[in-house]
């Protein structure tokens, strides 16, 4: 893996002045591209050939670069191309979901915005939850053992699947005989996590820290739409219909008002947390997946420590960004306002790793 000092040093052989953003053609690329086009930055975006066509027709994309598929990226040659280019890479869900956590740790030589030491964090369900409950974010109840369920739970599969596959189960012989139907691999089912299903209201808070001036933004809110249980409460009886909870669009919301000063000290607490568990900590976007219950408190079930798809329904701007500035403002736009603000103080270790 290489080191702080090592993306330092490349970053000290940028020009600064030839910044390009880059990231992967999938999830908010068009929003990170627009972002960078705004903030009067060069982007470039790594596409495979069945989607360059795309991402080459919107009137702000710079460059397209064309691989055979994403992990592509890995290679020493788009590295050297991408390096050559002052590339800053903002990675988005694709990007760590296609390209793998692990590679990225220990074959990425390109300097990327926020700290790459959060990716171990975000992909491993249990070191979530250590970070989550350091923050004092109250957690759905895990179970280690079936036959201790007593009652409804969610049961997942490791890895950012979407919901794929995932089941409730009201007891240990129902989550024993749904296991057994489905077609996944032993080691797949063995790093399953058995979670209470918290019932409520779910919010997708989006957050932005800048450590240039250790400040804490709330630029977005959004609810994930979800296949097949968002459509269940349409049919009258859908009893017996096994619910899933593939995304398949993004919700925007806004949340109580009287909600936000506790969501705003939970997102604070989630970012000093970090820094205690694996300084620098947490940097730039993020998102708490969480269900506020009928009582009013929050129970957190994930955080993703990056851009959020979600933030799409804010390409324009939010309800609380236009609170924060005179201009649209999306997740994508102020990333690259902190490579932009971080570049002109000569702060750019700060915020590249
Ligand atoms: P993934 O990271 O694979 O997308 P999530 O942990 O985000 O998986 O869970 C997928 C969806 O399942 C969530 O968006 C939410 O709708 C639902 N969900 C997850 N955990 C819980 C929980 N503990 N209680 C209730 N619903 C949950």
């Amino acid at each position: 893996m290489i080191t702080k000092k090592g993306i330092d040093e490349i970053i000290r052989g940028y020009d600064v002045r030839k910044l390009t953003v880059c990231t992967l053609g999938s999830h908010s690329a068009l929003q990170i591209a627009k972002g960078a086009r705004d903030e009067g930055l060069a982007n470039l975006l790594v596409c495979t050939k069945k989607n360059a066509a795309f991402y080459k027709d919107w009137p702000f994309v710079d460059e397209v670069l064309v691989v055979d598929s994403y992990k592509d990226v890995l290679s020493g040659k788009v590295q050297e191309k991408l390096r050559d280019r002052n590339a800053v890479i903002v990675p988005h869900g694709s990007f760590v979901e296609y390209v793998g956590a692990a590679n990225i740790l220990e074959g990425l030589d390109v300097p990327m915005l926020g700290s790459r030491i959060v990716l171990d964090w975000e992909s491993d369900r249990k070191k979530q939850f250590k970070w989550l409950a350091e923050a004092g974010a109250r957690l759905p109840r895990e179970y280690k053992n079936p036959e201790d369920i007593d009652r409804l739970v969610i049961v997942k599969f490791p890895g950012a699947r979407g919901g794929a596959g995932y089941f409730l189960a009201g007891d240990e012989k129902e989550y024993t005989r749904k296991m057994n139907s489905l077609d996944l691999p032993d080691g797949v089912k063995a790093g399953c996590m058995i979670q209470e299903y918290v019932v409520g209201t779910r919010f997708y808070p989006h957050f932005f820290y800048s450590p240039l001036d250790d400040s804490l933004q709330l630029l977005g809110m959004d609810i994930r739409y979800e296949s097949n249980v968002d459509g269940l409460s349409r049919i009258p009886e859908a009893a017996g219909i096994e619910p899933s909870y593939v995304v398949t669009g993004n919700i925007p919301v806004v949340m109580r008002e009287s909600l936000l000063p506790g969501l705003m000290d939970l997102g604070r607490n989630v970012v000093s947390a970090s820094k205690k568990l694996f300084a620098p900590g947490m940097l730039g976007a993020f998102c708490l997946e969480m269900i506020c219950t009928p009582e009013l408190g929050f129970v957190c079930f994930e955080v993703s420590a990056r851009i959020v798809a979600g933030t799409n329904a804010f390409i324009n701007g939010s309800p609380y960004s236009s609170l924060l500035y005179d201009e649209p403002m999306s997740c994508g736009r102020r990333m690259c306002r902190e490579i932009k603000e971080a570049a002109a103080k000569k702060r750019l270790s700060e915020v590249l790793y």
